[in-house]
């Protein structure tokens, strides 16, 4: 039949799926279902159905091709399985002329999701994949019986059901991604423990233990010598199979094993060769390993200080929360405040002319005002409220519950029980200290570094206005 003989199909309903936006709600689909004529459904199912084979030949023949999808596929794993399940999966989408059973195709996408989860297939690629479809399918379109308005409305409600399939699909991939992070999270946590400090000083041990190794096989040299390389030592093995785990990604990790490498392949080569008249001296080449491991240990420590830290969530000098967890603590309250119509408010509080303390006191001096400071601020807040260290002398206060107004008042309480408590170092008696503070309220902005910024800006105001004193923004 000729389309030209036939009105122009309905032409979908953005209404209509606006009230079931989400392709989790059936309706959705079958808003989409609905949103064009029987005999268009019919037409995109023959196009469908007759061209299926040249559809997936091209989806797969271009992902082959890509630099970035192409090793993640074998041609012998495309042609004996996914040929197949993406032809069905395609029927199943599109060559629908009863409106389908929308649930079992519901169902479909969330376990192509979940697949692709499994196999770390990203979301882009899944696009990537659609759009050549999409576009295969609507140049079949134009050149069926549809004329052009009709090839135009049958298109639109191909890509329509595209786009639900892949909302659908990464649903269920990033629940089950999120879900696979935090079971790789848990076994990292696992990994770390009971005793980090334990972990930390056996490690230490190992490494100590193979250099002495080192040294003790280049002073009784045989003449076949070889020296024990430090990856296949226990600290090597701790390193490359447990390290990994425990400090993830990072930096001072690629480091280590530079050195790690740099030793192995360098320095124990040419400790055995010394003597040899191009080549540095035995001494140099000890002190060149003696370094080595030291940096090895001083970036060692730093991860386990990174790691003790992560663990225990506070910071390790004045106890309060690290401020790695303020986008979740912030995040989750703008969540509330927003779904509850509630407020909330966060103090940005600076310690005033601290420097001054650290030149006549020293370092530790200040160490010590910045913890008696941590709990005076800690103790002045109810026990739901979250208290940060923000930065040096800096700490941020997340009032649950609390309006501009009532946070102010807040601000100005603490702001004297501060300038009121007797701070002290033994050395120096009595200490009187006084703190800038910026208060700002959730005005329902999503964005956290926001609300942030502008307690910042206040906390600006309160130091150019002479300090000692609170600023709302
Ligand atoms: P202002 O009133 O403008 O805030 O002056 P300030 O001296 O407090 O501010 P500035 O930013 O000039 O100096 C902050 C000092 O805090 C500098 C830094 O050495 C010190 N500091 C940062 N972190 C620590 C720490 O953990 N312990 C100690 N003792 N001092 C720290
Ligand atoms: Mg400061
Ligand atoms: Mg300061």
């Amino acid at each position: 039949m000729s389309s030209s003989s036939r009105a122009v199909p309905s032409s979908p309903d953005p209404a209509g799926q606006a009230c079931y936006l989400s392709a989790s709600n059936a309706q959705a689909w079958q808003a989409v279902y609905s949103s064009v004529d029987a005999y268009t459904r019919g037409q995109v199912a023959a196009v469908v159905s007759d061209s299926a084979i040249e559809l997936v030949d091209a989806f797969y023949s271009t992902l082959l091709a890509d630099a970035e999808a192409g090793p993640r596929l074998s041609h012998e794993i495309v042609s004996s399985r996914l040929h197949k399940g993406m032809k069905r999966w395609l029927k199943g989408l599109l060559c629908v002329r009863d409106q389908g059973d929308i649930a079992a195709l519901m169902a479909t996408q969330k376990k192509v999701g979940e697949v692709h989860a499994r196999v770390h297939i990203p979301i882009h690629l899944v696009m990537a994949g659609a759009r050549i479809l999409k576009n295969e399918i609507a140049q079949r379109l134009r050149a069926s019986d549809l004329d052009g308005m009709a090839a135009s409305v049958a298109t639109q409600y191909v890509c329509n059901l595209f786009d639900l399939a892949i909302e659908q699909m990464s649903r269920a991939f990033m629940r089950d991604i999120n879900r696979g992070a935090r079971n790789d999270e848990a076994y990292r946590l696992f990994a770390l423990g009971q005793n980090i400090s334990t972990e930390r000083e056996r490690q230490r041990a190992a490494l100590l233990e193979w250099s002495q190794a080192v040294l003790i096989g280049l002073h009784y040299r045989a003449p076949e010598q070889v020296l024990p390389r430090l990856a296949a030592s226990e600290f090597g093995l701790w390193l490359q199979h447990k390290g990994g785990v425990l400090f993830e990604s990072a930096p001072a990790l690629t480091q280590i094993t530079e050195a790690v490498t740099r030793l192995d392949d360098v320095v124990l080569p040419r400790l055995l060769q010394s003597g040899q008249a191009d080549l540095p001296s035995l001494p140099d080449q000890v002190r060149e390993l003696q370094e080595l491991v030291a940096r090895i240990k001083h970036l060692l420590n730093g991860l386990f200080d990174m790691v003790a830290e992560i663990e225990s969530g506070s910071d390790p000098l004045t106890n309060v929360l690290n401020r790695r967890f303020l986008p979740s603590v912030i995040g989750r309250e703008i969540l509330i405040a927003t779904r509850e119509h509630s407020a909330f408010s966060v103090l940005l509080l600076d310690i005033d002319h601290f420097k001054a303390i650290n030149d006549q006191h020293g370092h530790s001096g200040g160490d010590q005002i910045l913890r008696q400071f941590a709990e005076v601020v800690h103790q002045s807040c109810r026990s739901s409220d979250f208290v940060f260290r923000y930065g040096g002398e800096e700490f941020l206060v997340v009032l649950v519950d609390t309006a501009r107004d009532a946070a102010l008042a807040v601000a100005e309480k603490l702001g004297a029980e501060i300038r009121r408590h007797a701070f002290g170092i033994p050395e120096a008696g009595v200490l009187r200290i006084t703190a800038s503070i910026g208060v700002a309220s959730f005005d329902g902005h999503p964005d956290y570094a926001y609300l942030i910024d502008r307690a910042d800006k206040a906390l600006y105001q309160a130091k150019q206005a002479g300090r000692d004193r609170s600023v709302a923004a």
